[in-house]
């Protein structure tokens, strides 16, 4: 999403913000939004840029919007899927589209904070996935007592891996999900740097999946085109296009869907 805001936003001024109304529940936005208000107004998006899954936007004065968009949540300059879900527009200056934040579900966070307040909040998180060496991989799972698939969604043990991502992931280096971290092999980890690097690569490039729901959407409200490169999210009980003879199974990992092939990941 960063790489499609970054064009319409850097270097504008922000007119005002606006919160949409909104018949749902209010997303966390913080601190109180006359405060944040205040803050903002007038000041210029000095860059645009992305820790792990948060987008930040740096103002002039310092201060950084981070915005968490979870489940649902998207950044749009055009057309929202629709008008009930927008939860907050940043009102750029000049005729250009301005910028939305859409979330159906409204998990999404938005935070205004001080240099330091941002510091902190990241130091909190792992390494960015796509930053990560293999050094700090081995040193991070070696120790750790879960599953693989359980891990890699740890965002202190390494930031930025979204749930259909790691699923993915571990598929292209046939390991089993219910692998527990510790005990994978050095040669294996080096093949999860590898394919966690390849994976979420071209993820960006594609602007992320569209699942069968439309939930993910470009900034431009179209389809993403990472679902079309999806090898077993979201394909229980086809056939796996890597062995052409396992099928899709799906399991549940702290509540949330894996999906694997049990003849190219088996368990071991
Ligand atoms: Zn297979």
């Amino acid at each position: 999403m960063v790489r499609g805001i970054r064009p319409w936003v850097e270097g504008r001024q922000l007119e005002d913000v606006v919160r949409p109304l909104c018949r749902c529940k209010p997303i966390a936005i913080q601190p109180a939004f006359s405060e944040l208000r205040k803050r903002v107004q007038g000041r210029v998006v000095d860059r645009v840029w992305r820790r792990a899954k948060r987008i930040v936007l740096e103002l002039n004065s310092g201060d950084s919007f981070l915005i968490e968009p979870r489940m649902t949540g998207l950044m749009l300059v055009a057309d929202p899927p629709d008008v009930q879900h927008l939860r907050f527009e940043w009102r750029l200056e000049g005729s250009q589209a301005n910028l939305w934040f859409w979330d159906r579900r409204g998990l999404g966070t938005i935070t205004l904070c001080r240099p330091e307040e941002r510091d902190a909040i990241f130091s909190r998180l792992g390494p960015d996935a796509l930053e990560i060496t293999p050094d700090q991989w081995w040193a991070r799972l070696s120790v750790a007592r879960r599953d693989i698939k359980v891990a890699l969604l740890d965002q202190k043990l390494v930031a930025g891996i979204g749930n259909l991502y790691a699923s993915e992931i571990l598929h292209l280096c046939g390991i089993h999900p219910q692998t527990r971290a510790s005990r994978l092999t050095r040669a294996r980890v080096q093949k999860l740097h590898e394919m966690t690097r390849l994976v979420l690569e071209e993820a960006i490039l594609h602007e992320g999946s569209t699942l069968s729901d439309g939930t993910y959407r470009n900034v431009l409200n179209q389809d993403g085109g990472y679902q079309n490169s999806h090898r077993v999210y979201d394909r229980e009980g086809m056939t796996c296009p890597t062995c052409a003879s396992g099928t899709i199974q799906r399991i549940v990992q702290a509540q949330r869907s894996t999906f694997f092939c049990s003849r190219c990941q088996r368990k071991r």
